[in-house]
């Protein structure tokens, strides 16, 4: 008895770790059900060098064992998956690409699991005024998800049962279609793929492990976030089935738009700002809002409509701080409408002093070239 598994996983007893892991793998990919079919023996075969594995494939396992221990039940590791040795066909957690790609990562300490699955990302929004995107704000949300359920702690059993492995898929959460090695596994259709089914539902949760909750959370909307930026929150997602990890809370700001500034690409904003004829035509200074108050900026004499000005370093603060970004101030020429008899006179006169210099006359004489 005392070398029995080693001999099953044809090595020394004084193989290193290594070398037992590469018996292993070649034995499982040759024996491997996937690959044999209907074909008992290798079943029987390939379960053996799982069960050998096992053990010596981990280190606390395999010195107990050297030193005569006894194993009944190998890895009886409770909660995870089929353990080995219960009746007929317990190799669970066994994923044909598994082997094929040489990815033996058996956590739990040689407890049979099935493949991690991670739990599914969660999607929100959160409505900002525009003040809170320049400036940040920690904005709470709250998110409907499924949690692991509290009274049966996800197994979906009721407490004092626990799940029976799949007599289908024999606790492996596959089925084969297909014929020989390039056969497609598929989820199996008895046990949903978890590998286990549930004969004493626990009443809390119905058997589905998880329970429906609203979870709030506290975000941290960083400063100059624009509408749309996506958040995202690693691990508030819900959790994995099975005790897998859990997924990522997204969360997407959406943002106020703001009567006076408008966002532009590349972190600035610009505001439209009304200038008189006069100050068109003579400059000045003049006074226009920025972020936290006012500012004054110059208009030069001659000043076209549409003459983009800006404040350098006044916009909103950059992403990764980065700076902050420019306001850009747009001249637009207000003309004035109604005019007093006064005003009127006024234009008259200086309609006649600008007489003689047609602006139209260059574009015309281009025209009948
Ligand atoms: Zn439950
Ligand atoms: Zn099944």
């Amino acid at each position: 008895m005392a070398d029995e598994l080693y001999k099953t996983l044809g090595v020394a007893k004084k193989a290193t770790d290594e070398e037992i892991k590469k018996a292993y793998r070649k034995l499982a990919r040759k024996y491997h059900p996937d690959r044999n079919p209907d074909d008992s023996e290798a079943e029987e075969k390939f379960k053996e060098i799982s069960a050998a594995y096992d053990v010596l494939g981990d280190p606390e396992k395999r010195k107990e064992y050297d030193e005569g221990g006894v194993f009944a039940g190998f890895g009886a590791g409770g909660g995870g998956g089929a353990p080995f040795g219960t009746g007929p066909g317990g190799f669970g957690g066994f994923d044909f690409g598994d082997i094929l790609g040489g990815v033996f990562n058996r956590g739990g300490g040689g407890r049979a699991q099935t493949q991690q699955v991670r739990g599914r990302d969660l999607e929100t929004e959160v409505s900002l005024s525009f003040d809170q995107a320049i400036n940040g704000a920690q904005i709470s949300v709250t998110v409907p998800k499924s949690s692991r359920c509290g009274t049966c702690h996800g197994s979906g059993a009721k407490p004092g049962t626990s799940p029976k492995t799949c007599p289908r898929c024999e606790g492996r959460g596959v089925e084969a279609q297909g014929q020989g090695f390039f056969s497609i596994s598929q989820p199996c259709s008895q046990c949903g793929g978890s590998g286990q089914i549930i004969e004493d539902p626990c009443p809390t949760c119905g058997g589905s492990g998880v329970t429906q909750q609203t979870k709030r959370y506290k975000v941290n909307v960083p400063a100059g976030v624009k509408d749309g930026t996506r958040i995202r929150l690693a691990g508030k997602g819900e959790d994995g089935p099975r005790g897998g990890p859990p997924g990522d809370l997204y969360v997407t700001t959406r943002v106020a738009s703001s009567p006076i500034f408008k966002r532009l690409d590349g972190g600035n904003l610009e505001v439209t700002v009304p200038i008189s004829v006069v100050e068109a035509i003579r400059g000045g200074t003049i006074e226009v809002p920025t972020l936290d108050g006012t500012k004054r900026i110059k208009v030069a004499p001659g000043t076209r409509h549409g003459t983009v000005q800006r404040l350098r370093g006044e916009g909103p603060p950059k992403p990764k701080g980065s700076g902050r970004g420019d306001i850009r101030y747009r001249l637009e020429i207000a003309i004035p409408a109604d005019l007093s008899e006064e005003q009127s006179e006024a234009v008259e006169k200086l309609g006649e002093t600008l007489n003689g210099s047609d602006p139209r006359a260059e574009l015309l004489r281009r025209a009948s070239r």
